[in-house]
């Protein structure tokens, strides 16, 4: 049988997901060619990758040598030779190219959170008209997808599993003391600084019930979180007859980045580890602390409000997660920053992309003006 070769853009290549997402295809050349990339920041590991995997088409602020045309994300995005389009740029960046993707019919493996959380609704419909395709990255709506497939019954409940950090169990005043290095050593995963600290917060884990509300349209009332602290299961579905399926693997994110580019086919790759069964002797499960950690319930009530309020908690929390990482607020203070700019935002209801990009700018402005050290012009 003959197979095509998926040509893939990776933008968001020298980040954790582009990264492993890179390792992940070099696994598997007579499947895969990288025929763009983009990156932010690091040039000198670009450099390499573009020396490495010779892409047709290249992104970044400052262009590394090689025989490519330079294009912008979205142009990268949308571009007619992509099969492939992964979104692993951070933060509100991954928006622009996300949309236009989701509007060239693309497949989409997305690992970016605030294009969904931002702009869902925008984002589902384009992807709904134009027949793309998101499939999830993250690996909570990684677990989600794989326990729906083969199924002709709508699901009744998700539960996203989260590790719980590494402050699980700490009580509100231990957590006021601790510091950005204490809230980037995560217990199980290996991920990015914003994502890290989300983790910490149990914010990440409420951008995901958004980001799992809209990728599979299910209502807020039937997404729980459930803290499992081995992050072996990656989420369970419910469904009708009161059957549960869960999708378990090691904490390692190359699985559920194969599963997006290679759906529907699982493949073999001896670099991914097993599961050991004898060494596995039990899975524990608590319920989130929502007063220790309410970054968490802050994300839902922003998700079921809507509007421009789920673009105001993105732009605010990843401002106070820099303010954080800087030491200029405590970790406690990160919460209770966000919930600062969600009260004194006015939302709009069925926002544009402009008024969800003026919103999140608003956001990040008003807690960096906020901050001790700021300054308020
Ligand atoms: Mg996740």
């Amino acid at each position: 049988m003959v197979r095509s070769v998926k040509r893939l853009v990776v933008l968001g290549s020298t980040g954790s997901i582009g990264r492993q997402t890179l390792e992940v295809i070099a696994s598997f050349p007579d499947r895969f060619q990288v025929i763009g990339l983009a990156a932010g920041e690091n040039a000198t590991l670009l450099a390499k990758q573009v020396a490495q995997f010779g892409p047709r088409f290249v992104c970044c602020r400052k262009l590394p040598p090689g025989d490519y045309q330079a294009l912008s994300l979205e142009e990268m995005a949308a571009h007619p030779e992509a099969d492939i389009v992964v979104i692993a740029t951070p933060g509100r960046s991954g928006l622009g190219p996300t949309l236009a993707a989701a509007e060239a019919g693309k497949r989409i493996a997305l690992a970016n959170k605030e294009s969904l959380v931002m702009a869902g609704e925008i984002i589902t419909t384009a992807a709904e008209k134009s027949g793309a395709s998101i499939i999830p990255v993250d690996s909570e709506h990684s677990a989600i997808w794989q326990c729906l497939e083969g199924e002709r019954s709508a699901p009744q409940r998700f539960i996203l599993t989260a590790s719980g950090g590494p402050f699980r169990g700490y009580t509100p005043s231990r957590l006021a003391g601790v510091t950005p290095q204490q809230a980037l050593a995560h217990p199980s995963w290996r991920m990015g600084r914003k994502v890290t600290i989300d983790s910490a917060t149990l914010m990440n884990k409420g951008l995901e019930v958004i980001e799992a509300h809209w990728l599979f349209n299910m209502a807020y009332d039937n997404i729980s979180v459930l803290i499992h602290p081995q992050s072996i299961i990656h989420s369970l579905v419910e469904f009708a007859d009161g059957a549960v399926k869960a999708q378990l693997s090691h904490p390692d994110m190359r699985l559920p980045i194969q599963y997006a580019l290679a759906y529907p086919e699982r493949l073999a790759n001896a670099a991914l580890p097993l599961l050991n069964w004898d060494e596995l002797t039990h899975l524990d499960f608590e319920p989130p602390d929502l007063a220790a950690f309410p970054c968490l319930k802050l994300a839902v009530q922003a998700g079921r409000k809507g509007g421009t309020y789920p673009a105001v908690l993105s732009g605010a929390g990843e401002a106070a997660v820099e303010l954080f990482l800087t030491g200029r607020i405590g970790f406690t203070d990160i919460a209770a920053t966000v919930a600062g700019a969600l009260e004194e935002h006015e939302s709009s209801s069925q926002p544009t992309i402009a008024e969800i990009t003026a919103a999140e700018a608003w956001a990040r402005q008003q807690v960096l003006q906020m901050a001790p050290g700021g300054s308020r012009c």
